[in-house]
């Protein structure tokens, strides 16, 4: 069929890019409603859990999408699109809001919340996002902020400020997928940050690959050296628990524990496991 349509296929590929741009265009599109409407947007909760034990310590605020015609759909498939839109912003504030909402009634835990990245880099986002949590009466002490290295790469004097500015609120900060991005340890020493979290791809490697394990047991050991907690994720075999608590990481979070489930089911998950609010 490529063949019949140009020698060299040029006109094939043309239409492959229609399809994707129509499709990006119509999910545009839909998620600007979604994102007005409140209706199909959610947010499911993963719990984290403290290493050598069996409690939860706090949870994941992960984004869903109930999309009517396209069913159930995973944050990769929209926060791109969000991002280059501008969309993540709102969506990103919604998100906070809603785990302010998580942190009233669950008073115990610590609840951590993804940033983006073009989310993080625009003006004014610390003092944004400590009046959403004020304005929700929610104590910024109790939730995690979420970053990846990518938003340090720019060693940018903003991104530093903001980074400062939301620790001194009492926010603590998360490097999320350590180990995928341009990792650079000058990173560790420049901002501030409270935790690591190891990217999945090494935990899914443990057993397969010994350099997996090296590299845990590094990070584990830098991390520690840096006044650092290192979190885990991942986490599906009792074999990567051991392994992963034996190196000496301080938190585990993966489907061995739980997958993120919706606020309504998170009652019997956590049980009396942890105190609710009254
Ligand atoms: P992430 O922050 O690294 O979140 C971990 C992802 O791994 C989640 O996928 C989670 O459901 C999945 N996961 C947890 N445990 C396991 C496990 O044991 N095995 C496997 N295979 N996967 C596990 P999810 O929910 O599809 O989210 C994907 C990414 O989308 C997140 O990665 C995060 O970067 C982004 N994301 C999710 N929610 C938000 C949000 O509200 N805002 C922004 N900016 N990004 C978000
Ligand atoms: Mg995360
Ligand atoms: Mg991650
Ligand atoms: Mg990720």
């Amino acid at each position: 069929r490529a063949k019949a349509e140009g020698r060299d296929g040029h006109r094939f590929f043309t239409e492959d890019m229609d399809e994707s741009v129509k499709t990006r265009r119509a999910i545009e599109h839909d998620l600007r409603r979604a994102i007005a409407t409140r209706r199909e947007l959610m947010v499911h909760y993963q719990p984290r859990m403290n290493a050598g034990g069996s409690r939860v310590i706090g949870l994941e605020a992960l984004v869903r999408w109930h999309h009517p015609e396209r069913g159930l759909l995973a944050p990769d498939a929209f926060i791109p699109i969000a991002e280059e839109t501008g969309l993540i912003r709102e969506l990103g504030a919604w998100v906070l809001r809603d785990a302010c909402a998580v942190a009233r009634a669950w008073p115990s835990l610590s609840i951590a919340v993804n940033l983006s990245p073009v989310q993080f880099r625009a003006r004014g986002i610390a003092a944004e996002l400590i009046e959403i949590v004020r304005h929700a009466g929610a104590r910024p002490q109790q939730i995690e902020l979420e970053v990846t290295e990518s938003i340090l790469l720019d060693d940018d004097e903003g991104v530093r400020d903001a980074l400062a500015a939301l620790r001194h609120a009492g926010f603590r900060i998360a490097l999320d997928d350590f180990g995928t991005g341009y990792s650079s340890l000058g990173y560790l020493s420049k901002f501030e940050v409270d935790k690591i979290k190891i990217d999945q791809s090494f935990t899914r490697r443990l057993g397969e690959s010994a350099d997996a394990a090296a590299i845990i047991q590094a990070v584990v050991r830098l991390g520690q050296a840096m006044g650092l907690a290192v979190s885990a994720e991942g986490v599906e075999t009792r074999e990567q628990r051991a392994f992963l608590e034996h190196a000496g990481c301080n938190e585990l979070q993966g489907f061995l524990f739980s997958a993120a489930v919706p606020p309504g089911a998170l009652a019997a998950l956590l049980g009396g496991r942890v105190e609710a609010a009254a």
